[in-house]
Protein backbone atom coordinates (compact mmCIF):
# COMPACT_ATOMS: atom_id res chain seq x y z
CA UNK A 1 0.00 0.00 0.00
CA UNK A 2 1.23 3.58 -1.07
CA UNK A 3 1.64 5.66 1.60
CA UNK A 4 2.50 9.38 1.76
CA UNK A 5 3.05 11.80 4.21
CA UNK A 6 2.40 15.86 3.83
CA UNK A 7 3.86 18.67 5.90
CA UNK A 8 1.77 22.29 6.10
CA UNK A 9 3.92 24.05 8.67
CA UNK A 10 1.19 23.35 11.10
CA UNK A 11 -0.29 19.78 10.74
CA UNK A 12 1.31 16.67 8.90
CA UNK A 13 -0.40 13.12 8.45
CA UNK A 14 -0.15 10.35 6.46
CA UNK A 15 -2.99 10.13 3.92
CA UNK A 16 -3.15 7.29 1.22
CA UNK A 17 -3.85 8.25 -2.38
CA UNK A 18 -7.62 7.39 -3.51
CA UNK A 19 -5.78 5.74 -6.47
CA UNK A 20 -3.72 3.85 -4.12
CA UNK A 21 -6.08 2.37 -2.00
CA UNK A 22 -9.60 2.61 -4.24
CA UNK A 23 -13.31 3.59 -3.19
CA UNK A 24 -13.57 3.11 0.83
CA UNK A 25 -16.29 1.88 2.37
CA UNK A 26 -17.64 3.46 5.96
CA UNK A 27 -17.39 1.26 8.32
CA UNK A 28 -21.21 0.52 10.10
CA UNK A 29 -22.01 -0.38 13.47
CA UNK A 30 -20.06 -3.54 15.14
CA UNK A 31 -19.27 -5.08 18.39
CA UNK A 32 -16.24 -6.32 20.22
CA UNK A 33 -16.20 -8.69 23.36
CA UNK A 34 -15.17 -7.49 26.88
CA UNK A 35 -13.90 -8.99 29.52
CA UNK A 36 -16.22 -10.76 31.08
CA UNK A 37 -17.89 -11.77 27.67
CA UNK A 38 -19.97 -8.35 27.95
CA UNK A 39 -20.96 -6.90 24.12
CA UNK A 40 -19.73 -3.96 24.07
CA UNK A 41 -21.51 -2.10 21.28
CA UNK A 42 -19.76 0.39 19.20
CA UNK A 43 -20.54 2.60 16.45
CA UNK A 44 -19.31 4.78 13.66
CA UNK A 45 -22.32 6.85 12.59
CA UNK A 46 -23.40 8.20 15.63
CA UNK A 47 -25.73 7.21 18.62
CA UNK A 48 -28.76 6.53 16.12
CA UNK A 49 -26.59 3.38 14.96
CA UNK A 50 -26.54 1.65 18.57
CA UNK A 51 -30.26 2.24 19.08
CA UNK A 52 -31.45 -1.84 18.58
CA UNK A 53 -28.14 -2.86 20.20
CA UNK A 54 -29.46 -5.63 22.80
CA UNK A 55 -26.09 -4.64 24.74
CA UNK A 56 -27.65 -1.00 25.69
CA UNK A 57 -29.44 -0.06 28.35
CA UNK A 58 -32.86 1.15 28.46
CA UNK A 59 -31.41 4.58 27.71
CA UNK A 60 -29.85 3.54 24.74
CA UNK A 61 -26.65 3.74 26.25
CA UNK A 62 -23.46 1.35 26.28
CA UNK A 63 -23.05 -0.76 29.09
CA UNK A 64 -20.82 1.14 31.71
CA UNK A 65 -22.81 4.68 30.82
CA UNK A 66 -25.97 6.40 31.67
CA UNK A 67 -27.63 8.82 29.58
CA UNK A 68 -27.18 12.47 30.13
CA UNK A 69 -29.40 14.85 28.30
CA UNK A 70 -28.72 13.98 24.22
CA UNK A 71 -25.37 12.35 25.89
CA UNK A 72 -24.22 9.07 27.69
CA UNK A 73 -21.25 9.22 30.17
CA UNK A 74 -19.37 7.15 32.10
CA UNK A 75 -20.36 6.13 35.14
CA UNK A 76 -18.08 5.58 38.29
CA UNK A 77 -16.87 2.36 39.07
CA UNK A 78 -18.42 1.44 35.81
CA UNK A 79 -16.68 -0.73 32.87
CA UNK A 80 -13.21 -1.29 33.17
CA UNK A 81 -12.81 -0.58 29.72
CA UNK A 82 -14.30 1.32 26.85
CA UNK A 83 -15.25 0.40 23.75
CA UNK A 84 -12.82 0.09 20.92
CA UNK A 85 -13.83 2.61 18.67
CA UNK A 86 -13.36 1.40 14.98
CA UNK A 87 -11.49 3.56 12.22
CA UNK A 88 -13.47 4.38 9.35
CA UNK A 89 -12.92 6.37 6.14
CA UNK A 90 -13.36 8.93 4.73
CA UNK A 91 -12.54 11.38 1.66
CA UNK A 92 -11.54 15.35 1.57
CA UNK A 93 -10.07 17.00 -1.50
CA UNK A 94 -6.82 18.90 -1.10
CA UNK A 95 -6.06 21.96 -2.14
CA UNK A 96 -3.83 20.95 -4.88
CA UNK A 97 -7.52 19.73 -6.23
CA UNK A 98 -6.03 15.85 -5.43
CA UNK A 99 -8.89 13.68 -3.68
CA UNK A 100 -7.26 12.09 -0.49
CA UNK A 101 -8.68 9.21 1.05
CA UNK A 102 -7.97 8.62 4.87
CA UNK A 103 -8.32 6.74 7.58
CA UNK A 104 -9.84 8.57 11.12
CA UNK A 105 -10.81 7.22 14.42
CA UNK A 106 -14.97 9.78 15.27
CA UNK A 107 -15.84 10.32 18.28
CA UNK A 108 -17.86 7.15 20.05
CA UNK A 109 -21.50 7.90 20.50
CA UNK A 110 -20.90 7.29 24.46
CA UNK A 111 -18.06 10.32 24.52
CA UNK A 112 -19.51 13.93 25.09
CA UNK A 113 -19.57 16.51 21.92
CA UNK A 114 -18.57 19.38 24.07
CA UNK A 115 -15.03 20.37 24.41
CA UNK A 116 -15.21 22.10 27.73
CA UNK A 117 -16.10 18.50 29.35
CA UNK A 118 -12.91 17.33 28.81
CA UNK A 119 -9.42 17.79 30.99
CA UNK A 120 -6.61 19.29 28.91
CA UNK A 121 -2.76 19.28 29.09
CA UNK A 122 -3.13 23.53 29.65
CA UNK A 123 -6.22 25.55 31.56
CA UNK A 124 -8.49 27.58 29.26
CA UNK A 125 -6.58 30.20 27.30
CA UNK A 126 -8.88 33.06 28.62
CA UNK A 127 -10.89 32.79 31.91
CA UNK A 128 -14.38 31.86 31.08
CA UNK A 129 -13.38 31.39 27.78
CA UNK A 130 -13.51 27.99 25.93
CA UNK A 131 -10.69 25.27 25.97
CA UNK A 132 -10.59 24.39 22.08
CA UNK A 133 -10.07 27.49 19.23
CA UNK A 134 -10.57 24.56 16.42
CA UNK A 135 -11.61 21.04 16.63
CA UNK A 136 -11.54 17.77 15.03
CA UNK A 137 -12.94 17.71 11.73
CA UNK A 138 -11.53 15.20 9.86
CA UNK A 139 -15.02 13.03 10.24
CA UNK A 140 -16.78 15.51 8.58
CA UNK A 141 -17.93 16.02 4.64
CA UNK A 142 -14.80 17.51 2.81
CA UNK A 143 -16.68 20.99 2.74
CA UNK A 144 -16.58 21.45 6.58
CA UNK A 145 -12.85 20.46 6.98
CA UNK A 146 -10.68 23.19 8.15
CA UNK A 147 -9.03 25.35 4.84
CA UNK A 148 -6.93 27.71 6.59
CA UNK A 149 -5.20 30.36 4.05
CA UNK A 150 -1.93 29.67 4.71
CA UNK A 151 -2.72 25.31 5.18
CA UNK A 152 -2.01 23.31 2.74
CA UNK A 153 -3.84 20.75 3.47
CA UNK A 154 -7.46 20.19 4.72
CA UNK A 155 -8.88 19.16 7.92
CA UNK A 156 -7.73 19.58 11.17
CA UNK A 157 -6.44 15.78 13.22
CA UNK A 158 -6.33 17.41 16.56
CA UNK A 159 -7.57 20.49 18.75
CA UNK A 160 -6.18 23.92 19.07
CA UNK A 161 -5.70 25.08 22.74
CA UNK A 162 -5.05 28.59 23.19
CA UNK A 163 -2.65 29.77 26.01
CA UNK A 164 0.11 32.48 27.05
CA UNK A 165 3.58 31.30 25.93
CA UNK A 166 5.65 29.46 28.24
CA UNK A 167 2.49 27.71 30.06
CA UNK A 168 4.03 24.92 31.31
CA UNK A 169 2.21 21.93 29.55
CA UNK A 170 0.78 18.76 31.71
CA UNK A 171 0.81 15.18 30.69
CA UNK A 172 -2.59 13.90 31.69
CA UNK A 173 -3.73 10.10 31.56
CA UNK A 174 -5.98 9.38 29.14
CA UNK A 175 -9.04 7.24 29.65
CA UNK A 176 -8.56 3.47 30.94
CA UNK A 177 -4.54 3.88 30.59
CA UNK A 178 -2.53 0.77 32.27
CA UNK A 179 0.91 2.22 34.21
CA UNK A 180 3.02 5.41 33.14
CA UNK A 181 3.36 7.11 29.70
CA UNK A 182 6.71 7.28 27.89
CA UNK A 183 8.18 9.64 25.93
CA UNK A 184 8.80 8.68 22.36
CA UNK A 185 10.33 11.32 20.46
CA UNK A 186 11.27 15.39 21.54
CA UNK A 187 11.92 17.48 18.28
CA UNK A 188 11.13 19.17 15.48
CA UNK A 189 7.42 17.66 14.14
CA UNK A 190 4.52 20.12 14.39
CA UNK A 191 7.02 22.83 15.29
CA UNK A 192 8.82 21.52 18.52
CA UNK A 193 6.88 18.17 19.48
CA UNK A 194 7.06 15.74 22.03
CA UNK A 195 5.42 12.19 21.54
CA UNK A 196 4.47 9.94 24.75
CA UNK A 197 3.06 6.16 24.33
CA UNK A 198 -0.13 5.49 26.18
CA UNK A 199 -1.37 2.04 26.82
CA UNK A 200 -4.72 1.94 27.44
CA UNK A 201 -7.21 -0.97 28.29
CA UNK A 202 -9.99 -1.20 26.43
CA UNK A 203 -12.40 -3.60 24.33
CA UNK A 204 -10.78 -6.09 26.70
CA UNK A 205 -6.90 -5.75 25.20
CA UNK A 206 -4.34 -3.48 25.63
CA UNK A 207 -3.48 -0.92 22.53
CA UNK A 208 -1.21 1.91 22.50
CA UNK A 209 -1.81 5.49 21.81
CA UNK A 210 0.71 7.87 20.67
CA UNK A 211 -0.38 11.84 21.64
CA UNK A 212 1.44 14.74 19.98
CA UNK A 213 2.40 18.08 22.22
CA UNK A 214 3.31 20.44 19.00
CA UNK A 215 4.37 23.85 18.21
CA UNK A 216 5.91 24.13 21.62
CA UNK A 217 8.30 26.87 23.01
CA UNK A 218 10.65 24.66 24.74
CA UNK A 219 10.82 20.88 25.72
CA UNK A 220 10.87 20.52 29.63
CA UNK A 221 14.67 20.46 30.49
CA UNK A 222 16.03 16.35 30.95
CA UNK A 223 13.09 15.46 28.72
CA UNK A 224 14.22 12.45 26.46
CA UNK A 225 12.76 9.36 25.03
CA UNK A 226 12.30 6.46 27.27
CA UNK A 227 11.47 8.49 30.27
CA UNK A 228 8.16 7.60 32.29
CA UNK A 229 5.83 10.73 32.76
CA UNK A 230 2.87 10.61 34.89
CA UNK A 231 -0.11 12.93 35.32
CA UNK A 232 0.75 16.46 35.98
CA UNK A 233 4.65 15.85 34.39
CA UNK A 234 5.31 19.16 32.60
CA UNK A 235 6.50 17.81 29.09
CA UNK A 236 7.32 21.28 27.73
CA UNK A 237 5.70 24.81 27.44
CA UNK A 238 3.51 26.38 24.88
CA UNK A 239 4.80 28.36 22.44
CA UNK A 240 4.36 28.75 18.42
CA UNK A 241 6.96 26.45 16.79
CA UNK A 242 5.80 25.94 13.08
CA UNK A 243 3.50 28.14 13.38
CA UNK A 244 4.55 31.93 13.41
CA UNK A 245 2.09 34.11 15.85
CA UNK A 246 -0.27 31.74 16.37
CA UNK A 247 0.60 30.85 19.82
CA UNK A 248 -1.28 27.82 20.94
CA UNK A 249 -0.97 24.39 21.68
CA UNK A 250 -1.80 21.45 19.02
CA UNK A 251 -2.91 17.97 20.71
CA UNK A 252 -3.44 15.26 18.30
CA UNK A 253 -3.93 11.51 19.56
CA UNK A 254 -3.24 8.30 17.27
CA UNK A 255 -4.41 5.23 17.49
CA UNK A 256 -1.16 2.61 17.24
CA UNK A 257 -2.31 0.05 14.76
CA UNK A 258 -2.59 -3.34 15.93
CA UNK A 259 0.56 -5.65 16.56
CA UNK A 260 2.79 -2.29 15.49
CA UNK A 261 5.51 -1.82 18.43
CA UNK A 262 6.06 1.75 18.35
CA UNK A 263 9.40 1.28 20.67
CA UNK A 264 10.91 -0.14 17.24
CA UNK A 265 9.50 2.12 14.58
CA UNK A 266 11.66 5.26 14.17
CA UNK A 267 11.27 8.31 16.01
CA UNK A 268 9.60 11.12 14.55
CA UNK A 269 7.27 11.31 11.40
CA UNK A 270 7.43 7.80 11.11
CA UNK A 271 4.98 7.41 13.93
CA UNK A 272 2.06 9.13 11.79
CA UNK A 273 2.26 7.18 9.19
CA UNK A 274 -1.10 5.27 8.59
CA UNK A 275 0.67 2.14 8.59
CA UNK A 276 1.65 2.78 12.24
CA UNK A 277 -0.71 4.88 13.71
CA UNK A 278 -4.61 5.74 13.13
CA UNK A 279 -5.41 9.53 13.79
CA UNK A 280 -8.48 9.76 16.39
CA UNK A 281 -11.12 12.05 18.05
CA UNK A 282 -9.66 12.86 21.59
CA UNK A 283 -12.33 13.16 23.28
CA UNK A 284 -12.52 8.92 22.86
CA UNK A 285 -9.87 9.04 25.16
CA UNK A 286 -9.01 12.27 27.33
CA UNK A 287 -10.36 11.66 30.44
CA UNK A 288 -13.68 14.00 31.72
CA UNK A 289 -12.97 17.15 33.57
CA UNK A 290 -15.31 15.86 36.59
CA UNK A 291 -13.56 13.11 37.13
CA UNK A 292 -11.18 15.54 38.36
CA UNK A 293 -7.70 14.74 39.61
ZN1 LIG B 1 -3.74 22.08 15.35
Amino acid sequence: MVVSSFVDGTDRRGLWTLAATGLCVVLGSTSVRGPAGIRVAVAAEGPAATGSDPALTPGGCPAGTAPDGTVCVHLAGGAEDGPLAPAVANVHREKSGRVAAYEQIPRLPDRPSDYDLYRYPVPPGIPGSHHVISGYDLDRPDPQQRRGRTLRHVGHGGVDLPQVKGTPVKLVVLEHQEGDAEVLYTGPLFGTTVVTRHTLREGGRLRDYVVLFGHLDSVAAGLAPGASVREGDVVGTVGDTGSPELVHLHLEIRRVREGVDVAKIPAGAPLLGEAISTVCDPRNVLPLAAAGR
